[in-house]
């Protein structure tokens, strides 16, 4: 009977949805409170060469909530993104990346940092300029901060996404296109695009066992090349892909194979023991 009100008004009749929707509403509730408890902090995991080196770091975003422990940014983002708290998270973030930047910078080898930014975050007007104005407060080159942005987050409006893209550029930022190949869209953005970096998806590269054939990984590397420029290799967790991929012409990596995301603290004694 109920479904003869049609799709969505029937489902609200189902315990387990309306449970579903109420600890969702429980758990916006408690993100909206957590900027202002301190609940969250970044770690960073490494970018390197293939030997190893240090040459940057991803800030990721880590929640621990004193009601509901460690939840996952794959949780919180979202649910940042739809309550539009992610225009509060994603300046937290760029502030607390670029006061840790200061610090990582004065390594030799360290290079970029790079950080996640949001499709709500990049669409809002006043993002090119509030990038610009935290990274003079911190006295941070912009040439040293990378940021990563996701298909989804570029494609929704081509022509506004290169306009901002190009403002950023001549700002001296660089730009990353994050998870690459896990979109739906056309190649053809690649090209019209401003872009710096492509990352290859952990997904692609979890299928590399060192035996079967990776046509996929080896045409993003390629597409890279062609269009100069530079990849970085996700999730890298096993020689034998480290391997692989440097065979393929990959040179920056990232992944557990390296190091886990670790805190500001963790990443400042490795750049240190580096230095010898
Ligand atoms: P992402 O930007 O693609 O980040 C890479 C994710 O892969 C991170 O998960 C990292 O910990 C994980 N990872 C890296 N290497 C390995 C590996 O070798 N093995 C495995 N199993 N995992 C590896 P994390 O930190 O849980 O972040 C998940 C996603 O949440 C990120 O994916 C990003 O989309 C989002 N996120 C994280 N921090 C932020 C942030 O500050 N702002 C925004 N907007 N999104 C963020
Ligand atoms: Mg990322
Ligand atoms: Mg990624
Ligand atoms: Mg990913």
């Amino acid at each position: 009977q109920a479904k003869k009100k049609g799709r969505g008004s029937f489902y609200l009749f189902d315990p387990k949805f309306q449970q579903q929707i109420e600890s969702r509403i429980a758990l916006e509730e408690d993100l909206r409170r957590a900027i202002g408890e301190g609940e969250f902090s970044l770690m960073y995991q490494p970018q390197v060469d293939k030997n190893g080196v240090i040459l940057g770091a991803e800030a990721l975003i880590r929640w621990i909530s004193e009601k509901n422990g460690f939840v996952s940014p794959m949780i919180f983002i979202p649910l940042a993104e739809e309550s539009g708290l992610i225009h509060a998270i994603g300046d937290w973030v760029i502030e607390n990346a670029l006061s840790q930047m200061v610090v990582f910078s004065q390594s030799k080898n360290f290079q970029s940092m790079s950080i996640n930014v949001s499709a709500w975050q990049f669409a809002d007007n006043a993002f090119v300029s509030k990038l610009i104005a935290a990274s003079k407060k911190h006295a941070v080159e912009p040439g040293r901060i990378t940021l990563e942005l996701t298909e989804t987050g570029l494609l929704q409006n081509i022509q506004e996404a290169r306009s901002k893209l190009t403002q950023l550029r001549e700002a001296g930022f660089k730009i990353a296109l994050d998870d690459f190949g896990t979109g739906y869209s056309s190649l053809s953005y690649l090209r019209d695009l401003p872009l710096d970096e492509l990352k290859i998806d952990k997904a692609f590269v979890d299928e590399i066992d060192g035996e079967s054939s990776t046509p996929l990984v080896e045409s993003m590397i390629s597409i890279a090349r062609h269009l100069s420029l530079d990849v970085v290799a996700e999730g890298v967790e096993h020689q034998v892909q480290l391997q692989a991929l440097v065979e393929m012409g990959c040179v920056y990596f990232q992944g557990y194979h390296f190091a886990k995301p670790m805190p500001a603290k963790a990443l400042i004694e490795l750049l240190q023991k580096e230095v010898v």
